[in-house]
Order: structure tokens, then sequence, then C-alpha cells
């Protein structure tokens, strides 16, 4: 059965690379029928961050990617914080030593880093592995007895993987296609420190080998540990996952790996929900912002992934049937905000237009703007000039507020010596109009026009400009209809003055 994990560690907000990958997680486990777990990798006391994993789980409810096993729905593999699962990990690690995997290590960090300027002072760089180990302060050899002893005196230790030598390992990447690794030239990575707790790498194998994780769909940027995962699955004698490494997010620019500060900098969030440090930063995020899920989740789809068709707007059902592994690529993926505005802009016209006017009201209190409009009306007529609702507000706030001032230029071209007496007789057909809807007035007022022989124009525009304050927004009739008619001829009326 396909069993996929999401595994974030809270040391943060979530940035749109995280969430890139959650939803690949989600869309490969809902398209094979199979399981979306998440998985807290909490086992870094000194990366944690209060809120993160809150916020992780309030943006994945936003976007709608919902996990079927996690903290708060627990299931058969819980508990899924791995801080919850703390002692579970020390006898795996004491399994490695027993089989001779793994060793301990006493070096102090002062040690270490002697070790470390040494080397550079010779211009190399200090790796613990197959070439150093035998030289430092570790249970290859030391016997066993004063390695006992050592540890019964209570002095500090990490356990190490131990590399194979001279061995060529063959890895395979779903998205990367074959690999090859010399294990040489691995580094006996740590795996269980003193403190009692594992670290990643021990805990992400042992943890996705009892949660049955079936794929690990996961960054680039754990490709470099790939090997040292493979060789503790062997170590362990357990069947290894299938892995698949997303590419990179890109800035706009193409040249290096988008980062958290990149969203201020270019004026757009990075992040799915708005986070505030502990030192007071806010770094602003699509919800906030005014972005659908709907939008973010489409064009997150496309970093990295393409159905390989014409198609650009995908519901997430439909991501689902078409998502495939085989068609995430390799080379990193330009992270694009225009476009991500493209998607909001199709999908805020796809809202029904009894949700938009609620939203659009809200705006409007939030303003303190009382009025007693057709919203579902004025939404319908404005929204596709709008991206976010705050557009409805630029496009239609004369809907509002009578204008105050009117275009000098616009105003210097459509108002004229004849103006006057055309307006009046717009405001005679508008007083007696009994149908004042915006079909019957235009047939009205355009029948006019042209049995008059007038000029559309002469009259329109100085109507425009009376009723808005410039030349923009919907049909004149539609807009007279809404105003209503006292309004609607008081503005006409103000502006003949
Ligand atoms: N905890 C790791 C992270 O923060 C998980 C990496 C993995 O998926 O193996 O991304």
């Amino acid at each position: 059965k396909v069993r996929v994990r999401f595994a974030p560690s809270p040391t943060g907000p979530l940035h749109i690379g995280g969430v890139r990958t959650a939803l690949f997680n989600y869309l490969f486990a809902k398209k094979h029928g199979g399981d979306f777990l998440l998985r807290i990798e909490d086992t870094d006391q000194n990366r944690y961050v209060e809120g993160a994993e809150e916020y992780i789980i309030e943006a994945l409810k936003w976007l709608n990617i919902p996990y079927n096993e996690g903290p708060s729905k627990e299931a058969d593999c819980g508990p899924y914080r791995q801080s919850e699962r703390k002692n579970l990990y020390g006898k795996y690690a004491d399994t490695l030593i027993e089989s001779g995997n793994a060793y301990y290590a006493f070096d102090t960090a002062e040690e270490l880093d002697a070790h470390r300027k040494d080397h550079e002072e010779k211009g190399k760089t200090f790796i613990y592995n197959w070439h150093n180990r035998l030289k430092l302060k570790n249970s290859l050899v030391f016997s066993a007895e004063e390695t006992q002893q050592k540890i019964e005196n209570g002095e500090e230790y990490v356990i190490r993987f131990k590399s194979p030598e001279n061995e060529t390992l063959h890895l395979t990447d779903i998205i990367r296609g074959e690999m090859q690794v010399e294990t040489n030239i691995l580094d006996d990575k740590v795996l269980f420190k003193s403190d009692g707790m594992p670290t990643y790498h021990l805990a992400n194998i042992v943890d996705d080998h009892l949660m049955k994780i079936s794929h690990v769909i996961r960054g680039e940027e754990w490709l470099p540990s790939l090997a040292l995962h493979v060789l503790l699955y062997r170590a362990f004698g357990w069947n290894a996952p299938q892995f698949a490494h997303l590419p990179l997010i890109l800035k706009p620019t193409g040249n290096g790996k988008l980062s958290k500060r990149d969203g201020d900098k270019m004026g757009f969030p990075v992040f799915p929900l708005e986070w505030k440090t502990a030192d007071g930063d806010l770094f602003s995020g699509y919800r906030e912002d005014g972005y659908l899920p709907e939008a973010v989740v489409n064009m997150l789809a496309f970093l990295g992934w393409n159905p390989g068709t014409e198609q650009e707007i995908f519901s997430l059902e439909e991501l689902i049937a078409a998502f495939e592994l085989e068609r995430v690529h390799k080379a990193g993926a330009k992270f694009d905000p225009e476009k991500t505005k493209w998607f909001q802009h199709l999908y805020l016209q796809k809202v029904d237009d009894e949700k938009l006017a609620e939203d659009f009201s809200r705006l409007l209190q939030e303003k303190r703007i009382s009025n007693s409009l057709n919203l579902k009306k004025i939404v319908s007529l404005l929204k596709e000039r709008a991206t976010f609702v705050s557009d409805l507000w630029e496009q239609g706030s004369f809907f509002f507020e009578a204008p105050k001032s009117y275009d000098e230029k616009a105003t210097e071209k459509a108002f004229k010596a004849e103006t006057h007496e055309l307006l009046q007789k717009v405001i005679s057909v508008l007083r007696t109009a009994e149908d004042f809807s915006a079909e019957n007035l235009s047939e009205k007022i355009k029948g006019w026009i042209t049995s008059e022989n007038i000029g559309f124009g002469k009259v329109m525009m100085p109507l425009r400009l009376a009723l808005v304050g410039e030349m923009k927004g919907p049909d004149v009739f539609e807009i007279i209809s809404i105003l209503g008619r006292e309004e609607s001829i008081s503005r006409i009326e103000k502006a003949m003055d």
C-alpha cells in the first residue's frame, strides 16, 4: 500500500517549498488510494520554534491538504511527534552497535574543533570517516571493557554510523534515475546523542520503517543524505522505501534558491500564512494577502511538475488524477509571483457571486461603509477586473461614495456647450422610467441618442463622469440601475453645476 509522509521540523514557518513537498506527497497518496501522514520531526530541541507546529497544521488545513494520520489524528503508527517517541530510538542505535554498523565516539566538541583547525592549517578538511576514525576516540579503538567503563563513568558520547569502505553504491530515485556514490566520500554521521535523543537520520529511518512508508518524497536538499539512508536500511536489514527528490525552488530570476527573505524583497509572500518571528519581524502570507487556497495550490503544483498538456487550471481533484512523480523534473523550478496572481485572478472569477458579495460586504464593514445596494450585482459586474476582493473596492468605490472631483482631462473632453441640455434629457428619462432595469434604461436612452443622431460619446462620456468621476467602471446603465433613481439624478445634477 502507498504510504507517504510529510516530515517537517518545527524550526519555523513552512515556506512554499515545504508546502510543495506536502502537496506532492498528498497528490501521490490520493492518486494511489494511499495514506498521507504528517510526522513532526522535533528531535533537535535547540532548533525548536514555538508555534511552528501549529503553523504547519494550520497551513495544511487552509490549503485543503488534509493528512489522515498525524498529530491529533492518531492511528496505529503513532505517536506522530518524534519527541513523544524518543524512548524508542535507543534500542535501534544499540542494534547497529551490536551488528558492527555503528560505534561509540567520545571525542568532545573541543577536540573535534581542534582537529578541524589542525586540518585547515594544512589545507585539508577534517572528516570523521574511514580515513580518520582509527586515530580518534571511539569504540573502534578502545577495547570493549574500556568503552564500557567510559560509558559507566558518564563520559559524554555519541553513536556514529560506520560507513562501509571501498564500495560503490547504486542508488535509485524516481525523478533522477540511477546514481552512484562511493562510500569513501561519506562521513560517519552521528545517529544518537548522549542527551538520549536520536539525530534526524536515525529517527527518520526508524520512523519511516515503523510507519510503513512506501515512498519518500522530499526536497532536493536531502539528496546528499540518500546514501546514508540507504545504508541504514541495509544495516537494519529492512526494505528501503522508494525515493523521489523534488527539484529546488529558485528565485524568479533563476539565480539561486528562493529564500525566506526573498518574499519581502519582491513584495510577495513566500509563506502560506503570515508569520511573526520572536523578534517581531512580520512575514506576509498568501492567506492574509487575499489569495484563495485553490490558486496557491494550483501554482505550487506547477513548481516542478507539469501535466504535459496545455491545461493549466486544475482543481485538487484534477491534480490528483493527473499527477505523476515521473513527470516531475530535475531542474530547479522558478518561482513566478506574477503567475501566482494570474492563477488568483482566474480563481476569483470562479467564486460564486453570493460568496464574493459576502467577502466584499465584510470589507465594506471594515471601511465602515453602510449601504443598501445590491452587492451581488455589483461584484458580478466588477470581478472580471479584480484579482483580489480588495480590488473590488478599488474598482467600485464610486458605488458607495459619490465623486468628489472629476478627472480633469476627461471633463475637458466630455463637457461641451450642449452637454447640459443632453444630461437634462437623460434626467427626464430617468425620472419617468417605470422599469429601472439596465436593459430598459439602455434601450430608452440609446434609442433617443440614435433617433436624434446625437453621437454616443456626447452623452455617455459626461454621464459616466458624472456618476463615477472618471472614465472607468462597468456599463453605465448597470451603474444607474444599481445606484437607483434619486442617487443617479443627484450625481448628474451635481456634475452639471
Ligand atoms: N525533517 C526533515 C525536514 O525538515 C525531513 C526530511 C525528509 O523528508 O526526510 O525536511
